[in-house]
């Protein structure tokens, strides 16, 4: 089973992660810019924390073999914040380079007035710079948050088939599907998604246009729940080909439009006990 995780944020995972997802079956990952937890409190600290998800961290990932990219944005929570708001300023420098992806996550948090306004702005950017966009909905309020995202969408002009719309559920799931908008689906430990319900949500939606993830963070969250999810799948009686359609041709269908995937070139082997990284400490 190969194993591509759409949306996991590896800067807060360890080395054992890495070394466990490897083991298991996962070769690329898409990691997209989010919170630190603590609030920033300038935009400095997004630039360093960009360099990182797109220098830094592909080369943490290689040491395990695994391909990294990401997406960039001003994440919602924080378009709350008067002192983050001039991230928008600087997202077309990122938006260039080779290793993004999408632009994400962009959405709602809480859905006020200034979340919408750097939802619409960060939308136009995906149309300019010919970027799939990555599109968090609230897990508060979610049907509405949703159809709401959906409308925001709709009147940005994007095509649709370049927006994937996450952490659905049984709830939201339906109101996506008809739009030609990619369904995205965070699968957690002990809320949210199980990968027994992802599995009913298979059954009863198929599979196309069905991203699954890890959504790996901070927070309890385990890297190896796309894995899980594709052992259950086959328990249930999706063929192997299915399961290789949703963990893994489904995002890299999703991502190449983009232009920028590159899952071809040789792989590192797997040297960590002898590289920099362990010589270097901290
Ligand atoms: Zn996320």
């Amino acid at each position: 089973m190969r194993i591509f995780d759409p949306h996991i944020h590896m800067s807060s995972r360890t080395t054992d992660d890495y070394r466990a997802m490897a083991a298991n079956g996962v070769q690329a990952v898409v990691e997209p810019a989010f919170w630190l937890g603590q609030p920033r409190t300038s935009a400095g600290s997004f630039t360093d924390y960009f360099d990182s998800l797109i220098g830094w961290e592909p080369y943490r990932a290689a040491q395990f073999g695994i391909r990294h990219h990401a997406t960039i944005a001003l994440n919602p929570k924080e378009a709350n914040d008067p002192r983050c708001r001039s991230v928008l300023n600087l997202l077309p420098r990122y938006l260039d380079k080779d290793g993004v992806v999408a632009v994400g996550e962009i959405g709602y948090d809480s859905m006020t007035p200034a979340e919408d306004e750097a939802f619409s702005v960060q939308l136009a950017l995906a149309v300019e710079y010919e970027l799939p966009a990555l599109v968090h909905t609230p897990h508060r309020d979610k049907a509405a948050g949703t159809r709401r995202s959906l409308e925001v969408v709709a009147e940005s002009g994007i095509e649709p088939g370049r927006v994937a719309i996450d952490h659905l559920n049984e709830v939201t799931v339906g109101l996506v599907r008809d739009t030609g908008c990619w369904m995205g689906f965070s699968i957690y430990p002990e809320t949210k998604m199980s990968p027994q319900r992802m599995v009913e949500i298979l059954k009863a939606y198929g599979t196309e246009r069905m991203l699954v993830n890890s959504a790996a963070d901070w927070g309890h969250s385990d890297p190896l729940l796309t894995v899980e999810t594709g052992r259950e799948l086959l328990a249930a009686g999706f063929t192997a080909d299915e399961v290789d359609l949703v963990l893994w041709r489904n995002p890299v269908e999703f991502y190449s439009q983009s232009g920028r995937l590159d899952l071809t070139s040789p792989a590192p082997v797997a040297t960590f006990a002898g590289s920099s990284i362990a010589r270097g400490g901290g």
